[in-house]
This record gives structure tokens, C-alpha cells and sequence, in this order.
């Protein structure tokens, strides 16, 4: 099944990008990312606070909270650059700042665009 990305192009029309089911760069398919309230990390008299059990649950990840990027699938849908065209790399760069949920796309379109021109393409 061909699977797409819909963006919006800068004349506010749908364009529909090529893709394919990729690893979540979120996660890294994990399908879990450390709550957010947690990210910092506690103070040691935070720390020393907790019981032994909430130390254990922490340690064992109970604190989890599903990625939003891939809903806890660990997978999300990336541009398939190969079936990309130039107008559809250059869409996905403009609109990337718009849609966070193609800001991962974009990055690895720009990526394939800096290698194309250090290869002087
Ligand atoms: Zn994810």
C-alpha cells in the first residue's frame, strides 16, 4: 500500500509526499519516552525523598509515558526520498517549521540535500 504524507504547500494546497513507515527518531521506536516531569531528573534530596518502591518503578520505567510523535507505536511515517521529487523536498523544507509532526522529515530531507550539494550535484 502506498503510503503519503499530506502537507500543505505555501499556496495552501494538499500535497501529498511520498512515504514510508520509518523508526520514530522521538523514541527511537521505543514507543516510550521519559515523562517530561521527570526529564530533569531529581535533585538528590528529591531523590532521597522517594521510597525504595517509587525508586524501583522509576528505575523500571514505570514513569513512561507513551510518545506522542508515534502514538507508542515506535513507528511514524518518514519521506520516502527515493520516491521523492525536487518540488517535494523543497515543500517538506518550507513547511517544516509548520508541522512538527514532519519536522523529523525535513530534517532528514535536509540532510540528503547537504550531501547532494557536497557531492556538487
Ligand atoms: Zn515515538
Amino acid at each position: 500500500m502506498e503510503r503519503y504524507i499530506r502537507v500543505e504547500n505555501e499556496d495552501g494546497e494538499t500535497v501529498s509526499i511520498p512515504a514510508k513507515v520509518g523508526l520514530c527518531s522521538c523514541c527511537e521506536g521505543y514507543g516510550k519516552v521519559e515523562n517530561s516531569a521527570f526529564s530533569n531528573g531529581f535533585t538528590s534530596s528529591e531523590w532521597a525523598e522517594l521510597d525504595d518502591e517509587s525508586k524501583e518503578n522509576y528505575m523500571a520505567g514505570d514513569y513512561d509515558v507513551q510518545c506522542k510523535a508515534c502514538e507508542g507505536t515506535g513507528r511514524v511515517l518518514v519521506p520516502n526520498l527515493e520516491r521523492m521529487t525536487f518540488t517535494h523536498k523543497r515543500i517538506l523544507v518550507n513547511v517544516r517549521r509548520e508541522q512538527r509532526e514532519v519536522a523529523a522529515a525535513a530534517r532528514a530531507v535536509d540532510a540528503e540535500m547537504a550531501a547532494e550539494r557536497a557531492f556538487g550535484c
